[in-house]
């Protein structure tokens, strides 16, 4: 099965994708991870992307297009991925469209995480992750169990993105305003668009998707 996470940042699509990789073995794929992997190679393609990223900007749809349509051609990927921040725009829609046709597969369900704008730049502004192996921590939601220690690998190193500040997360809600949002009617239309509460608590989420899966699968 091969799904959409839809939802602005901070709408918990990355939280959601490790979960549906635990539980369905989905293959995650996040172009915001792939970037930020490119920008900290310090790869020609990274370095392009860097300063849009810190703007909180979209990087340009040949660049996204591309790094999926090679990611998506990996073994991994076979039994089932879901895109997590892809596409962004429509002519990443249908550019996915036409790559999956190509490939002989197709998007099974798009999920969007509907969640209230307000409560996102205090849901990002706050969060971190541990350096070693990206659990993800919030400030005020969730803190480690045992302060500057990482719940699930007892690293005491943790990060925190460059783009989670207020300022940049206000470019980005507005760039999924403008660009994104917009292709929600694309996929309505096909009869793929599924609605979830994302302002639930985690594990409600989960089991929304999850509910989602089972009607898919049906
Ligand atoms: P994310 O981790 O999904 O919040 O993405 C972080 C940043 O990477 C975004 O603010 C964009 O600058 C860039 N990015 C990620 N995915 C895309 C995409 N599909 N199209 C354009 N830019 C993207």
């Amino acid at each position: 099965m091969n799904l959409i996470l839809l939802g602005p940042p901070g709408a918990g699509k990355g939280t959601q994708a490790k979960r549906l990789y635990d539980r369905d073995k989905l293959v995650q794929l996040s172009t915001g991870d792939m970037l930020r992997a490119e920008v900290a190679s310090g790869s020609a393609l990274g370095k392009q992307a860097k300063q849009v990223m810190e703007a909180g900007q979209l990087v340009s749809d040949a660049i996204v297009i591309g790094i999926i349509d090679k990611r998506i051609d990996a073994a991994d990927c076979k039994s089932g991925f879901v895109l997590d921040g892809f596409p962004r725009t429509e002519k990443q829609a249908v550019a996915l469209d036409e790559m999956l046709t190509r490939k002989g597969k197709k998007i099974d369900g798009v999920v969007e995480l509907a969640v209230d704008e307000d409560a996102l730049v205090e849901r990002i502004s706050g969060r971190f992750a541990c350096a070693k192996c990206g659990a993800g921590y919030h400030d005020k939601f969730q803190r480690p169990k045992k302060e500057g220690v990482c719940d699930v690998c007892g690293s005491a190193e943790f990060t925190r993105r460059k783009d989670d500040n207020a300022e940049t997360v206000k470019a980005r809600l507005k760039a999924y305003r403008e660009q994104t949002a917009p292709i929600l009617p694309y996929y309505k239309k096909k009869g793929l668009l599924q609605r979830v509460d994302g302002m639930a608590d985690p594990d409600t989420v989960t089991g929304q998707i999850e509910r989602v899966l089972s009607k898919i699968k049906r």
